[in-house]
């Protein structure tokens, strides 16, 4: 058993192939993608800036003559049958000097563009470099007048805004060009909206498949895989797998709030690997590998001991759940070839599969 397990250890983790690659199926799943049209009363979720939270919503649909009631002819030929107006023909409205603004859905209020995020591109169309939140439009392929292009639609109500192109500013790259009509600006909003981000660390055995799934996830901004929890300063990779430093492979994670709360974050964490073996994860033996969240604030502790508690008592795992929920430490970057490992090799991860354990 010793010399198997160390045989096991010794091993270059790019032989040990799992299995069960059908299951890359479920991946959309967890990224929360719908390719499919929306029901009716199908609710979504989206950020309110008002209230600096996501919220639920149910989508709206009317019909064109109810559309035409509220909107004046312009809105309806922009948002409702997809007409560009003319550029430079629009005025946009612009907050008050030194003041801060939304730009919302003209048909439904749903928040679109905060004003810190407009830039002068020259075009004659309203640009912004994101969304308030990427929860709150939806893109769709347009190939209308024999081009490909990206469609910009309010999420809540499927208004056509415009169209997204690459050639935007930092820190995006992107230009989100909107019809004025398309937009209202909503009354100035209070200055704590601006965008957040939080940091995420866990550690679920063999940082590669980690990493590749959390990267998949909307709302996962940065994704870099380390090591963290030891006693070892600027640990090699060497080093942790003598499984003497103490420290995990983890991954570290930046991501937006307003669009992955930490609860979903860790909902996937559970998902992907298996959190009643110490010190383990498949053939990965050692505690290097053990499953962990290391948690950045006093919140976040307390949302991570709750789900705990909650995924005990839910019996989805026979056994405890050996997960350790500590503070977060010294995160130490792994060496760049472990960065995106999958991705480079150009193969889909063969471990942390979503849901793969979730029958245990
Ligand atoms: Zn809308």
């Amino acid at each position: 058993m010793r010399i198997a397990e160390s045989m096991v250890r010794t091993m270059p983790k790019v032989k040990r192939n799992y299995k069960a690659l059908a299951v890359l199926l479920a991946f959309p799943l967890i990224m929360g993608v719908s390719m499919k049209e929306p029901a009716k009363g199908t609710k979504i979720k989206i950020f309110n800036s008002s209230i600096g939270k996501v919220e639920e919503v149910e989508k709206i649909y009317k019909t064109n003559d109810e559309w035409k009631k509220i909107l004046t002819p312009e809105q309806y030929r922009v948002t409702r049958l997809k007409e560009t107006e003319r550029p430079f023909s629009g005025q946009c409205p612009l907050p008050p000097k030194g003041g801060a603004g939304i730009y919302q859905c003209v048909c439904c209020g749903t928040d679109l563009f905060r004003y810190e995020s407009k830039f002068e591109s020259g075009t004659g169309w309203p640009s912004f470099f994101e969304p308030v939140s990427e929860l709150n439009i939806r893109l769709v392929t347009d190939k209308s007048f024999g081009m490909q292009r990206l469609e910009v639609l309010c999420a809540r109500c499927d208004a056509h805004l415009g169209h997204i192109f690459d050639d935007g500013p930092a820190p995006t790259g992107k230009r989100y060009c909107i019809n004025t009509i398309a937009l209202k600006l909503a009354a100035a909003m209070p200055k704590n909206i601006t965008k957040q981000i939080d940091t995420a660390t866990f550690g679920a055995g063999c940082f590669w498949g980690v990493e590749a799934v959390f990267r998949k996830s909307k709302g996962v901004l940065t994704t870099t895989v380390g090591f963290m929890g030891g006693n070892l300063k600027n640990p090699s990779y060497k080093d942790v797998c003598t499984d003497k430093t103490g420290h995990a492979e983890v991954v570290q994670i930046e991501y937006d709030p307003k669009v992955i709360s930490y609860e979903e974050l860790l909902g996937i964490f559970w998902d992907i690997h298996d959190p009643t073996t110490v010190n383990r994860q498949g053939p990965d033996i050692g505690s290097q590998y053990r499953s962990v969240i290391f948690y950045h604030n006093a919140e976040q502790e307390k949302i991570a001991r709750a789900a705990k508690e909650k995924l005990e008592k839910s019996r989805r795992f026979k056994g405890l759940i050996a997960t350790e929920i500590v503070p977060a430490k010294e995160f130490y970057k792994a060496e760049e070839y472990h960065q995106r490992y999958y991705e480079k090799q150009g193969i889909e991860p063969v471990c942390h599969l979503p849901g793969k354990l979730k029958k245990k």
